[in-house]
C-alpha cells in the first residue's frame, strides 16, 4: 500500500520537494507518493482536511502557510513551538495534526556536512523573518561564542534577539550596527531573490571565514559572489533543503535517507 504525502505552497509549481522525496522513498524502499499542491490563499486549513480525507499522512508546508501551519496543529514539537512556524506536518495514528519544524536542523546538518564549527564560532545571522526565526534555536544550541541578528528592520532583529536570550549569548539590531569579524555569516535575507545585498561593511570576515547563504542557484548569489571577493568560503542554501527533507521523511518513516547522492544530483540539475 502506498502512503500519499504533499507539499502545500502558493504558488507551488517551482517546488523541488517532490523529486527529492521520490529519490528518498526510491533509495529506502519506502512505499510513499508526495505531490505539490496549490493550496488556496483563503483556506490553507481545508485543504489539509481534504488532503487527510483522501489519505494523506503527512505534507511539507511552504510559503506563505508556515504560520498557518502552526495555528492548525494540535500537538507541535518543542523547535516548532521556538520558531512559531511549521514546515512538516504528521497525520497521527490518533487523527490529531502534529506539527514539528525541520528547517533549522536542516541548515545545521549542512553546515556540518561542509566542515564548519559552530561551537565556540563568532555567528552572525542577517534577516529577520520566518526563516531565521526557525534556525536560531538549533543554531544556539551548538554553543556559539556569539550570535548576533541583523535585520533591515532593527526592531525585528531585536525582538528575536530578546525571544531567545534565554538560549545564549544573542544580540540584534540594523545592518549599521554590524561590527564584525565573525566566523560564520548566515543570510536569511530574502534579498538575493531580488539580487540585493544587504549594507555590510567590507571587514566582516574573520580569517577561514564561511558564508552562507540559505538561497541557492546555479550560480553563487550576489552575497556568496561578494564574500568570495572578501576571502569567505561560500556555501548556498542548497544542502539545507535537502537536509530539512531527509528529516521530515524521518519524522514521517522512521527512516533517515542518505542525503550525499540526492544533493549530488540536484546539484547536477540546476
Ligand atoms: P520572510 O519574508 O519571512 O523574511 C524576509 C527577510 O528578508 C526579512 O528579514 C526582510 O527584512 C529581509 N529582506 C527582504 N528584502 C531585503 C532586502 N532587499 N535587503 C535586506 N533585507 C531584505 O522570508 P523567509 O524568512 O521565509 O525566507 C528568507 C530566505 O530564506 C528566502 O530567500 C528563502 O528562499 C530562504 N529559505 C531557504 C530555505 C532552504 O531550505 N534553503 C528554507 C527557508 C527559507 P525586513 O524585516 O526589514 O522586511
Amino acid at each position: 500500500m502506498t502512503d500519499h504525502y504533499c507539499v502545500f505552497g502558493h504558488p507551488i509549481g517551482h517546488s523541488k520537494s517532490p523529486g527529492i522525496h521520490a529519490a528518498f522513498a526510491e533509495q529506502t524502499g519506502e512505499a510513499i507518493d508526495y505531490t505539490a499542491i496549490e493550496a488556496p490563499l483563503d483556506d490553507f486549513a481545508g485543504a489539509w482536511r481534504d488532503f487527510v480525507a483522501a489519505g494523506g499522512r503527512g505534507a511539507n508546508v511552504t510559503v506563505p502557510f508556515k504560520e498557518e501551519a502552526f495555528r492548525l496543529c494540535e500537538v507541535l514539537s518543542p523547535r516548532a513551538r521556538r520558531a512559531g512556524a511549521v514546515n512538516t506536518l504528521i497525520l497521527g495514528k490518533d487523527g490529531q495534526t502534529y506539527g514539528d519544524t525541520t528547517d533549522g536542523v536542516g541548515l545545521v546538518r549542512d553546515l556540518e556536512r561542509h566542515g564548519v564549527t559552530l561551537a565556540g564560532a563568532r555567528l552572525l545571522v542577517l534577516g529577520a523573518g520566518g526563516a531565521v526565526r526557525g534556525v536560531l534555536e538549533p543554531l544556539l544550541a551548538a554553543a556559539p561564542a556569539s550570535l548576533v541578528v541583523a535585520n533591515r528592520t532593527a526592531g525585528k532583529a531585536e525582538r528575536l534577539a530578546a525571544d531567545f536570550a534565554d538560549l545564549g549569548e544573542v544580540r540584534g539590531g540594523g545592518f549599521d550596527a554590524v561590527s564584525g569579524p565573525f566566523d560564520v555569516v548566515i543570510n536569511g535575507t530574502s534579498a538575493s531573490l531580488a539580487n540585493e545585498l544587504p549594507p555590510l561593511p567590507d571587514d566582516l570576515f574573520a580569517a577561514g571565514a564561511t558564508a552562507y547563504d540559505m538561497m541557492y542557484g546555479a550560480e553563487p548569489t550576489v552575497f556568496l559572489q561578494w564574500a568570495g571577493e572578501r576571502g569567505a568560503r561560500g556555501v548556498d542554501g542548497l544542502g539545507m533543503l535537502v537536509e530539512q527533507a531527509a528529516e521530515s521523511f524521518f519524522q514521517w518513516r522512521g527512516r533517515r535517507p542518505d542525503t550525499t547522492p540526492v544533493l549530488e544530483a540536484l546539484r547536477r540539475a540546476l
